[in-house]
């Protein structure tokens, strides 16, 4: 890992002036707790001037809850989402997938802004310099081809945050603001699903808060990693299930790290009426696993993947439909 660059640090105390100074400064980058974009400078992944620590904006804290849902500040750390007790009764799914992020002490400074914009990646990204230099480098950054996909002109770097599907399955909305003003969009819109030029934001456009209505789903997240206290995951998977009179009234998934976006799972409607039972877990895990399209940015293989993330889909449906 290279010596970090120097850079110069802002910190405002309003969403007001966050946005003046990238107005000012438009190469400059937001920065939550820098768990991956300090590390991506450290990288060469990633040059600027200057950072602008959004973590004393005062319109970007805390966790509200107004009796229709919860609002989710972008400058909230992973640690107090995962032991807020609202979160962890009425979405447990957001509260377990932000409790697998990383470790504790990246949790401690991780914020949900900085989970949701996290840099898509890959094997052959998400390396020092010399080694992507040696390599020719690749299309996501400095160089001209793909070395997953070398006939393709499109990079596949996976998206692999682990909050954004455990938010997708309950239909969260982010709130961004920029010097044209603020707006809203569903979560889904935020990705592109390009892996280099992975969100929808607008320059300097920060993510102020999320916001989930309130819901009757039980729900889950589960991801395979290579080791388990701390790592990204190869595959995961937030699953949302109603079930009255013991038949499905509502199904839902999302993956991560399976595509370069997270994304729902579609063609669930049709479990509706289907009691929760071994056939109807399998069949569910088939969607999972025909919608899965991870390539070959991990060490693991994407066959690996996609029957990994069956599997922890299927159990997640039986385990909240049965208890
Ligand atoms: C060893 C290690 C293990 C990791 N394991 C995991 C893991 O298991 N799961 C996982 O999801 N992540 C993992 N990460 C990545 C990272 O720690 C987390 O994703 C973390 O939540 C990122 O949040 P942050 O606030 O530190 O983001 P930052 O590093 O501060 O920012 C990340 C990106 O988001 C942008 N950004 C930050 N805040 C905002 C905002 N409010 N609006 C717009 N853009 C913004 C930044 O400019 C940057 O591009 C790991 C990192 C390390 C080093
Ligand atoms: S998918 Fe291809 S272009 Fe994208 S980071 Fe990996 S090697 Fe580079």
């Amino acid at each position: 890992m290279e010596a970090l660059p120097e850079f110069q640090l802002h910190r405002p105390g309003t969403l007001d002036e966050a946005v003046a100074l990238i107005k000012a400064e438009p190469n400059a980058r937001f920065v939550g707790g820098g768990t991956d974009l300090v590390v991506n400078m450290r990288r060469g992944l990633v040059e600027t001037p200057a950072l602008i620590d959004l973590n004393n904006v005062a319109e970007m804290q805390g966790i509200v809850s107004d009796g229709t849902g919860l609002t989710i500040g972008g400058a909230v750390t992973l640690d107090a989402l995962e032991n807020d007790e609202i979160v962890a009764h009425a979405f447990p799914a957001v509260a377990q997938a932000a409790s697998e992020v990383a470790g504790p002490t990246h949790r401690n400074v991780a914020t949900v802004g900085g989970n949701l914009c996290l840099d898509t990646r890959c094997i052959f990204y998400n390396q020092s310099g010399w080694w992507r230099e040696s390599n020719d480098f690749c299309l996501k950054y400095r160089g001209e081809i793909c070395h997953v996909a070398p006939k393709s002109k499109r990079c596949f770097a996976v998206f692999s945050g682990d909050l954004a599907p455990a938010l997708l399955i309950q239909d969260a909305t982010v709130s961004v603001a920029g010097s044209k003003g603020e707006r809203q969009m569903p979560l889904r819109e935020l990705y592109r699903g390009d892996g280099m030029d992975y969100l929808t934001l607008e320059a300097g456009e920060v993510v102020t808060c999320v916001t989930i209505p309130n819901s009757d789903l039980k729900s889950a997240y589960r991801k395979a990693r290579v080791r388990g206290s701390i790592d990204f995951p190869l595959a995961g998977v937030a699953v949302g299930v109603a079930v009255k009179d013991g038949r499905i009234t509502d199904l839902r998934a999302a993956l991560t790290a399976c595509d370069t976006k997270p994304f729902l799972v579609s063609g669930l409607d049709d479990f509706q009426g289907k009691p929760v039972n071994e056939t109807v877990a399998s069949d569910f895990g088939e969607i999972v696993q025909q919608q899965a399209r991870p390539m070959r940015t991990t060490m693991s293989t994407p066959w690996y993947r996609r029957r990994v993330v069956a599997r922890l889909a299927r159990r997640l449906l039986l385990e909240l439909g049965t208890s």
